[in-house]
């Protein structure tokens, strides 16, 4: 591609792009699209002769924009709704520009060092301890596998060169994420060793069921090494009590990491930074940009202040990618399982600077305000009931009905292509869930989905 075709080329895709911010609401936000749909409406096999790049822009417009679920769009209220803004837009294209690999600090040391000085910002908007070591991996599983594995480090060893012993188990409430249950799977820990602590009538572990479990564990003779507490759970964004769980984890010499996948970034509001309170004795610490922080995916932030561990659980060098370098020189390579590691850190930076903390915390703060009015909004109408206490930007709540209705009433409201909204079951209940968390997403639309809602529900 020539500079002048790429040129070209680029100026049509930005202005494409511009014209999609403007108007994101132009398109509907879940796609009218059957599976197979795309596989049968494109060859079978690729083309012996390049084409233009016209044609290629032409058919990102007419068969893939259409089949896609837009998560870049205000009536996204699904799973974790999140944002890729402009700043973050513009970082991503510069850095394929780059194609960085930040595997050692020699083979991109400004994304390496950029990667450390985004994190500290960020680090430090949270209210959370100096000296803690970051890192930035693709998605919080990843980040959440390697604190088991650095857990299991800590525990066994001898585990990285015998292969993991038996007998260590994990603890989390029935309340966090998969990801755990998969990050402990992935290295070996087994299902069968992950316990799922009861949660009490507002969802958060129960740190007296943790700290019974962990003793009849003990005494059958396992190894407890690890304990995960989630500040914002998937379901319902409850909070888990650190500081509680933290003394059980001290007490009995387990690594405690803390899952603030989504809340975490509401931290940076001074009136929330309590909701970190104990994670500053955290063995390490994830939270995720690339969900409430404006920030395009993937990116997630992973905090650790023993790096000592898990450089010793992962670092492998061999000849080919030796470097001589001074102390202050940080290759993160050493401290995961990937090598090839994209420059991530860019699009973090451009976003912080960009909006600014006070910016970013004034758009929380009002995903919060619309959440708190949607709630209040749900206790004034009868035929509804709230299944969870809304302490974020999520509101779970239910038609008083049968749970089919209630699916029903889900698969309306998103047939009509303005809103998406997800679902999850409560005490056994399906329940509804309305999550904001995309920079366009305004008060007036939670209020619009909540009246698609209610038209929907059986009078
Ligand atoms: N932790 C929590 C609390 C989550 O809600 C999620 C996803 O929603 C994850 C971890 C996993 O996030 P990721 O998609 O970045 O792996």
């Amino acid at each position: 591609m020539s500079p002048e075709e790429f040129r070209c080329a680029a100026h049509a895709s930005v202005d494409w792009i511009a014209d999609y911010l403007s108007h994101p609401e132009r398109y509907p936000v879940l796609p009218k699209m059957e599976p197979g749909q795309l596989v049968d409406a494109l060859p079978a096999s690729g083309p012996e002769h390049g084409e233009p790049m016209e044609r290629l822009l032409d058919d990102f417009k007419r068969l893939i924009v259409p089949g896609m679920t837009l998560w870049n769009h205000p009536g996204f209220l699904a799973y974790f709704a999140n944002t890729a803004p402009g700043p973050g837009i513009i970082a991503e294209l510069l850095c394929a520009a780059l194609n960085g690999n930040a595997m050692l600090w020699r083979t991109s040391p400004a994304a390496t060092e950029l990667e450390q000085v985004a994190l500290d910002w960020l680090r430090q908007w949270m209210g959370l301890p100096a000296g803690l070591f970051g890192i930035i991996y693709d998605t919080a599983s990843t980040s959440s596998m390697h604190a088991i594995a650095a857990a299991r480090e800590m525990a066994d060893p001898e585990a990285r060169t015998l292969g993991a012993s038996r007998g260590l188990t994990l603890y989390c409430s029935e309340e966090a994420h998969s990801s755990i249950e998969k990050g402990a799977m992935a290295i070996g820990i087994g299902q069968q060793n992950v316990r799922k602590i009861p949660s009490d009538a507002e969802f958060r572990m129960r740190p007296d069921a943790l700290a019974a479990a962990v003793e009849a564990d003990i005494a059958a003779g396992l190894r407890p090494f690890c304990v995960v507490a989630t500040v914002g759970t998937t379901s319902t964004t409850s909070m888990d009590p650190v500081p509680a769980i933290a003394d059980i984890a001290e007490h009995r010499g387990l690594w405690l990491h803390v899952d603030a996948a989504y809340a975490g970034p509401a931290a940076i509001l001074p009136e929330f930074r309590h909701i970190l309170d104990g994670a500053e004795r955290a063995d390490s610490l994830v939270v995720n940009p690339h969900k409430w922080f404006f920030t395009p995916v993937d990116l997630s932030a992973f905090y650790t202040r023993r790096p000592d561990i898990l450089r010793r659980a992962f670092s492998l060098v061999p000849e080919y990618l030796r470097t001589a370098q001074d102390g202050r020189a940080v290759n993160y390579m050493d401290y995961g399982v990937p090598l090839g590691r994209r420059f991530r850190a860019l699009k973090l930076w451009f976003v912080m600077r960009y909006f600014g903390r006070e910016k970013l915390a004034e758009m929380i703060r009002r995903h919060i305000a619309a959440a708190q009015e949607l709630a209040a909004a749900v206790d004034a109408d009868p035929r509804f009931e709230r299944t969870a206490p809304a302490p974020f930007s999520v509101v779970c709540f239910r038609y008083k009905g049968t749970d089919d209705e209630n699916r029903r009433i889900l698969g309306q409201v998103n047939a009509g292509g303005e809103f998406f909204l997800s679902h999850t079951v409560l005490r056994g209940k399906y329940t509804l869930r309305l999550a904001i968390g995309n920079m366009g997403t305004t008060r007036e639309h939670v209020m619009r989905a909540w009246e698609a809602l209610q038209r929907a529900a059986p009078s």
